[in-house]
């Protein structure tokens, strides 16, 4: 076994541990062959297929200072997203283009939102996207959509995380929504930037170009807190002073010893989703242009479509299209070949694919840990791991190090804050990066 000794080692090469990374020049352990994690993209046969939409959403100067910086070029998009349900397809997001739905629905829709002010203050999610939009909006989409996405009822879950999440539209643009077709755009990524070549991962691929130490094909398999060693599945080991880890935090908890039983409880209380997108190439186009779809209905395999081709001409070989659906799922992932032939079915019926469309290229991915669920254990139980990693000079980091709903440039921003802080302050100031 080799054992090199390090001030700071980074766990995790996805866009946080990557960046922390390029900010602090400490090595990083990724356990795949490439770097990127969720925000990688694989190429199948002249197709960039990312893992499920991604879409840069930011104005975060920071964040885009940094990408300018690596170099990456973005074309900048504006977004058409629509909703699949009751047999139309309404423009994204909703509440603000009803037009296309049967009236007697449209009238409920608005009058609910109308009187959504006489709804008691929320206590959960329910609640809250009740007292958001009205009843009618709710029951069609939001409440249908949350239960499918989540695979959990929106009644066991928090609002603590909606923020600028969930598009709250203004009385005005709903009512003009019900009579006019003007695909009203509103929410953070009503225009969004996507990397010009590449795909999504290219913001990985630049970012892994300038590490100073990136060890890939590195899979932690032992954390021994007392002794500040991290061994890995290849032989290698490294001694720590501090370790910012962005693995999941259950991942963590695994493999770390010792582990107290109160610790051990709390990650097993933690919850995702899983995600299982499948991804077609097609011979020809597929207009007109359609960047997502969302799909609340139960009897629909997937929950999303996008159409990476829509975004930019690079994603797909010329005269080709794509389409990634996304299945959402708990426990045993979906056969392959099965959810293939599925999506395809699914994707004829709501008739974005005819019989004689040709399908060219298939490829899968499954994202185990997907989104976060805020449920009402989340937080007492990151609180009680956080303290025990922070009590072991462990600085969390990341989507799943932190436990929550972060965007792409959220992850980048959280490795940036977690490499300043072990570069410059006391690991028990780490608290601070939890909210
Ligand atoms: C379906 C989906 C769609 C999304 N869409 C968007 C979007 O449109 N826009 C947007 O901005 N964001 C989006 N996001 C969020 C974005 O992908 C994440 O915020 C970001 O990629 C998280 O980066 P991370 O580094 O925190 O985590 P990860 O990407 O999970 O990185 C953690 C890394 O740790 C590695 N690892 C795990 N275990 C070990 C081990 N034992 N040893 C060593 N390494 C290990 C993993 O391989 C991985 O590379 C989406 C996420 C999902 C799941």
């Amino acid at each position: 076994m080799s054992i090199t000794t390090e001030d700071i080692a980074i766990l995790g090469g996805g866009l946080a541990g990557l960046t922390a990374g390029y900010i602090s020049g400490a090595p990083v352990f990724e356990a795949q062959d490439s770097p990127g994690g969720v925000a990688s993209s694989d190429k199948v046969d002249g197709f960039v297929f990312d893992r499920g939409i991604h879409v840069l959403q930011t104005n975060n100067k920071i964040v885009l200072n940094l990408l300018d910086e690596l170099g990456v070029r973005f074309t900048e998009v504006t977004r058409y997203a629509y909703i699949y349900a009751r047999g139309v397809y309404t423009s994204y997001p909703f509440q603000v283009n009803s037009t296309g739905l049967p009236i007697s629905l449209r009238l409920r829709c608005v009058r609910d939102f109308l009187r959504k002010d006489r709804l008691p203050p929320p206590g959960n999610y329910e609640d809250w996207i009740r007292s958001s939009v009205g009843n009618g909006f709710a029951d069609t989409f939001l409440i249908p959509y949350s239960e499918k996405f989540w695979g959990v009822h929106p009644r066991e879950m928090t609002f603590e995380w909606t923020g600028n999440r969930v598009p709250q539209p203004t009385t005005w643009q709903v009512l003009r929504g019900a009579v006019i077709d003007r695909r009203t755009g509103i929410g953070s990524n009503a225009t969004f930037r996507y990397p010009t070549q590449g795909g999504y991962g290219s913001i990985a691929e630049a970012l892994a170009a300038r590490q100073s130490r990136l060890s890939l094909g590195h899979r932690a398999t032992a954390i021994d807190l007392p002794r500040r060693e991290v061994r890995f599945a290849n032989g290698h080991a490294v001694r720590y002073r501090r370790l910012i880890s962005t693995i999941s935090l259950p991942e963590f908890v695994r493999l770390a010893s010792p582990v107290p039983e109160e610790v051990r409880q709390a990650a097993g209380r933690l919850r995702t989703n899983s995600i299982f997108v499948v991804n077609l190439g097609i011979a020809g186009d597929l207009r007109p242009v359609r960047h997502w779809i969302h799909f609340p209905e139960p009897d629909i395999a997937f929950f999303r479509v996008s159409l990476p081709g829509h975004f930019v001409d690079s994603t797909t070989p010329h005269g080709h299209a794509s389409i990634s659906a996304e299945i959402a799922y708990h426990g045993t992932p979906p056969d392959p070949a099965a959810a293939i032939d599925r999506t395809i079915a699914d994707l004829r019926r709501v008739g974005l694919l005819s019989d004689e469309t040709r399908i060219v290229a298939t490829s899968t991915a499954d994202i185990r840990r997907a989104y976060v669920i805020y449920d009402f254990d989340r937080r007492a139980a990151l609180e009680t791991i956080h303290a025990w990693m922070r009590r072991h000079h462990v600085v969390p980091s990341g989507r799943y190090g932190l436990w929550t709903y972060f965007w792409s440039d959220e992850a980048m921003l959280s490795g940036r804050k977690a490499a300043q802080l072990v570069m410059t302050a006391a690991p028990e100031r780490v608290a601070e990066l939890v909210d």
